[in-house]
């Protein structure tokens, strides 16, 4: 069987994840969040107070458990929401999504998922290594001045403590290192579709998302005789 997957890269704080989670719910396909996964791992590193800048130090990644319910993250099956969302958590994950042994775990587990379901996933290497053949892939970005007051609103819709100022240092910190990472950086794949969403207003890109990939899909339907 074939199942649909539809891929959107881009920077901290660009819409991703807002849109990723209309258009899961619209499409009835399963959200994930990579993200999560690296700040569920980067959670545990330090709860573990493994060595962070050390590559080898994931092992424990063998034994962990991480599930998306209604694309919520559960890991050895407690819901992770809230602790993987802290300053500590924020200011430490790049590091360990750097490392090739954590990237290529998490790959396969995201991989894993995609063969079972059809999936919306957004990240930093979707297009461009998880999901090389989604049926499209969406590379959204806006100014850093926006995508920090976008995660500023975020985190306080959801009770985590926030400032502005020096969220935009962090968003600038981690998305020099995620794009200058040697292994599988931050980039826009060549076949996905640039969309700078600065001024654009979050639900008008998810209906015309939606409309773009439900064309790509029918077609294809039609070509392979399914409807
Ligand atoms: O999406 P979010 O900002 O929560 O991602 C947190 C961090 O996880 C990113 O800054 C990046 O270091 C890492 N990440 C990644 N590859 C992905 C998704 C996230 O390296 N596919």
């Amino acid at each position: 069987m074939k199942y649909y997957a539809l891929a959107i890269d881009g920077p901290a704080g660009a819409g991703k994840s807002t849109v990723a989670k209309m258009l899961a719910a619209r499409l009835h396909y399963t959200y994930i969040d990579t993200g999560a996964m690296y700040r569920a791992t980067t959670y545990k590193a330090l709860k573990l107070k493994v060595d962070i800048t050390n590559p080898d130090s994931f092992q424990f990644l063998e034994d962990t458990e991480m599930t998306f319910v209604d694309g919520v993250l559960f890991m050895d099956g407690l819901d992770v929401t809230q602790k993987i969302r802290t300053n500590q958590v924020s200011n430490n994950v790049s590091i360990v999504a750097s490392h090739i042994p954590v990237r290529n775990k998490l790959v396969e587990i995201q991989q894993s998922i995609s063969h079972t379901t059809n999936v919306v996933m957004d990240g930093r290497d979707i297009g461009t290594v998880v999901l090389p053949h989604a049926d499209l892939k969406i590379y959204m970005t806006a100014t850093v001045e926006e995508r920090a007051r976008r995660r500023h609103e975020e985190n306080l819709s959801i009770g985590i403590e926030s400032n502005y100022e020096s969220l935009m240092k962090e968003i600038q910190r981690r998305d020099k290192i995620d794009s200058s990472r040697a292994y599988n950086p931050l980039k826009q794949a060549q076949d996905a579709i640039y969309l700078d969403t600065s001024s654009l207003d979050i639900e008008e890109v998810a209906d015309k998302i939606y409309l773009l990939f439900q064309l790509i899909i029918d077609r294809k339907d039609e070509t392979h005789g399914t409807i």
